[in-house]
């Protein structure tokens, strides 16, 4: 057998898959560990469950990545400082080259007063609920008839339109810090919420805060555009849910009732412009809002448990890289030895935590791969072998899911949709998965 250079990917997101495969297309062996049982990352458990022919798509490309020949797959096993495999534990198997490709899995909350209350959430977990990913998938989310959202881009717009679709909420309200032309959603994304826009509330809105635009010499019909924009291609409503926005607004606290969210207060902002760019600035003016869910899409930060020095929202990033692609460092670094950590690199959004939608993620972890075999070509290739990672993988006492596996899932969720006559089906649980690859489930660690 001859020699290959061995590589661990760490995350099947979009980003370790297409890093993955080319890593294994350059002739690299690659093994690819995943928390999740099932690959796809948020392409499977973000991107929002009716998007069927998106999702049918990633997925059809993530199968051809997992068919080659060089890419071993194991699913269910968490790899870091707190998983079931450390990445010395990958050291000593021989691995030469480690890329992470975690994503964002830290929780950014903003630390405001009534962050516990019931029935307040951050984004990413409401979205996992939604999207059947365990253990999210059975958590009890306390989903009400008047919702405030805080953010202004895409994932909020997912959420408002799951709260108008799925929970037909009576009033939901996109709560904005800076005004109506910096928001950053697609006009795309829009098409799906705009039907339920209280186009009066809008107009009254953009009155409301003209003086604070004009202060800043801002024409609001740039803002009229981001907004309205979308009309043309309306996606019909499917409830009464009326959306409306509160521009120049932040949250200041959450306020309760025995344990449960009855209010949001907020502050009004004015902008400001700073280096070229417009920020928000508080007035000092509070006012609440009647609300009995509040829902954070402020964004992810990296979860740095697993043992990559970060600065509370990403890992830290060699800033001389060794091997830049595009002018970008891939290199984990560690600050307090001032140096890279040599055989490390990170990808995605666990390089730049919430950037940019699938394509990007996918084009940040096939540059992420360029730099790693570049790593790789200062060192010789090693007798690769993989039966000593097969035994190590099953000593963690995990139910590891191999590509056979994900296949007889795919296949057994398609047989279900079938028969219930849905487009899709998915199991919620981890046991239900397990079972439908034929496996005798037995208690996890934890
Ligand atoms: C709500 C939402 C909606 C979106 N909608 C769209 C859309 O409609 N269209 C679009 O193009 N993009 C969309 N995106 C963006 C897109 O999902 C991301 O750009 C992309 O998934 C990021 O890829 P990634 O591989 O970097 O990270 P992720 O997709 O987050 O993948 C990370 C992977 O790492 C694994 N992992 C985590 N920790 C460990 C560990 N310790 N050990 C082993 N494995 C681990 C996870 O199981 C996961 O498989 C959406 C994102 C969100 C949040």
């Amino acid at each position: 057998m001859t020699d290959q250079y061995l590589v661990a990917v760490v995350g099947a997101g979009p980003a370790g898959m297409f890093g993955a495969r080319e890593l294994a297309n350059a002739g690299a062996r690659v093994v690819l560990f995943n928390r999740d049982i099932k690959p796809g990352g948020l392409a499977e458990y973000g991107v929002y469950p009716n998007k069927h022919k998106m999702k049918d798509g990633f997925r059809k490309q993530f199968r051809q990545a997992l068919a080659n020949d060089n890419l071993t797959y194991y699913g269910n096993i968490k790899v870091g400082a707190q998983g079931d495999l450390t990445f010395d534990d990958l050291r000593a198997l021989g691995f030469q080259a480690i890329l992470v490709t975690v994503g964002a899995q830290g929780t950014k909350w903003l630390g405001l007063p009534g962050e516990d209350l019931e029935g307040v959430y951050h984004a990413k977990d409401l979205v996992y609920h939604y999207n059947k990913l365990p253990p999210f998938s059975q958590k009890q989310f306390h989903l009400g008839k008047r919702c405030a959202i805080i953010g202004a881009g895409n994932v909020m717009l997912d959420i408002a339109y799951y709260m108008a679709r799925e929970i037909k909420a009576e009033e939901v309200i996109a709560v904005v810090r800076r005004g109506p032309g910096e928001v950053n959603f697609t006009k795309e994304e829009m098409t799906r919420m705009i039907a339920y826009l209280d186009l009066d509330a809008f107009e009254a809105e953009m009155t409301r805060v003209l003086p604070a635009l004009q202060a800043v010499n801002q024409d609001p019909e740039l803002g009229r555009h981001k907004v309205l924009d979308a009309q043309s291609k309306a996606e019909p409503k499917t409830s009464e849910s009326r959306f409306r926005f509160e521009f120049l607004t932040s949250p200041v606290q959450m306020i309760g009732e025995n344990g449960a969210l009855t209010k949001l207060e907020v502050e009004d902002n004015i902008l400001v412009e700073k280096n070229g760019d417009l920020k928000s600035r508080g007035t000092g003016h509070k006012r609440t809002l009647d609300v009995d869910t509040v829902v954070f899409a402020i964004g992810d930060k990296v979860d740095d448990s697993i043992g990559l020095p970060s600065d509370s929202t990403e890992f830290i990033k060699n800033p001389s890289p060794r091997f830049p692609i595009d002018g970008t460092s891939y290199e984990a670094f560690d600050p307090k030895a001032s140096a890279p950590i040599q055989d490390i690199f990170v990808g995605g959004w666990a390089r730049k935590a919430s950037e940019g939608l699938v394509g990007v993620a996918r084009k940040d972890g096939t540059n992420a791969s360029k730099a790693v075999w570049q790593y790789l070509q200062t060192m010789q290739p090693t007798s690769v072998n993989l039966e000593a990672v097969a035994e190590k993988v099953k000593s963690t006492g995990r139910q590891i899911v191999t590509k056979e596996d994900v296949q007889k899932l795919e296949a057994a969720e398609a047989a279900e949709a079938q028969k219930r006559g849905l487009e899709e089906f998915k199991y919620a649980t981890n046991e239900e998965m397990l079972a439908a690859t034929g496996m005798t489930v037995s208690a996890q660690p934890s």
